[in-house]
């Protein structure tokens, strides 16, 4: 589904040239949840950003199912940068849940989820309405969709987020530290639709320091350390039989 190879990023220029990414390659299977572990300033979100073309890429090439993100090769092999229109368009296929739950403030939980659907894809408002409701009610919240933001726990919100990030029929889920801003008895709520959606077959790109998710949702876990991949493999070979010394030390500290 994801094919990330060689996929270089650097901010600024010159003096002031930031080399995040260096050489990042990434494999993700259709309908599987792969874990992004890593210190604080590994790449992580830079990551996924690429992925959505939050970020323009330096180098290299993401493929999200079969299509080159960002840019078409002509005849000739040239890359040329695809217009904004047709970008936005392979973005819609990717959703994304963020640390901060960045909801409509003076929008129900309802008004949230309904936003895009009608704004983008163009839904008249109750097809948009009923497609919400249903929503709503697989991540817990049927009863809470006239609730503004401020009304809802973080968990809560944090929920509505990933309903609305559903609500544009993605194939592909990108998921950056969903948790971590949460007060920790609403970790779980957050994690179990998580799990939820990873059963219904979803493919997701989880970015968590929640290593019993990890252990227990994960198919693949990938380590990052100074803008590479360091270590992959199978939750139970990275997890509990780490080879790097730099994961063995990242195990360490967040166990
Ligand atoms: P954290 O665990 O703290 O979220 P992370 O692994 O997600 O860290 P990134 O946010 O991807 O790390 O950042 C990686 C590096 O890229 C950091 O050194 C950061 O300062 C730098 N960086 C990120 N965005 C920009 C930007 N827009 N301009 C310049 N540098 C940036
Ligand atoms: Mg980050």
């Amino acid at each position: 589904m994801v094919q990330a190879r060689d996929v270089h990023k650097v901010f600024g220029r010159g003096h002031d040239a930031v080399h995040v990414l260096k050489g990042v390659d990434l494999d993700v299977a259709r309908g599987s949840v792969t874990v992004v572990l890593g210190p604080s300033g590994s790449g992580k979100s830079t990551l996924l950003r690429c992925v959505n073309e939050l970020e323009e890429i330096t180098a290299g090439s993401i493929h999200v199912d079969g299509d080159l993100m960002g840019y078409r090769r002509d005849d000739k092999g040239v890359l040329h940068r695809l217009h904004p229109k047709v970008i936005a368009k392979q973005r819609s296929r990717i959703g994304m849940v963020f640390q901060r739950f960045h909801l409509f403030p003076h929008k129900t939980a309802l008004e949230n989820v309904m936003e895009a659907p009608v704004q983008v894809r163009g839904l008249t408002k109750g097809e948009a309405r009923r497609r919400a409701l249903e929503l709503l009610d697989r991540v817990g919240l049927a009863e809470r969709a006239e609730f503004y933001p401020a009304q809802l726990s973080g968990g809560q919100q944090q929920r509505v987020a990933i309903a609305r990030a559903l609500a544009m029929d993605p194939e592909l889920m990108l998921f950056d530290e969903p948790t971590s801003a949460l007060d920790p008895e609403l970790v779980g709520e957050v994690l179990a639709v998580m799990q939820d959606l990873a059963r219904s077959g979803m493919t997701m790109i989880v970015v968590t320091h929640e290593i019993g998710f990890a252990r227990e949702v994960a198919d693949h876990v990938v380590f990052m350390d100074d803008g590479t991949i360091v270590e992959e493999g199978r939750p139970a070979d990275v997890l509990d039989n780490p080879s790097e010394p730099r994961l063995q030390d990242f195990l360490a500290h967040v166990l």
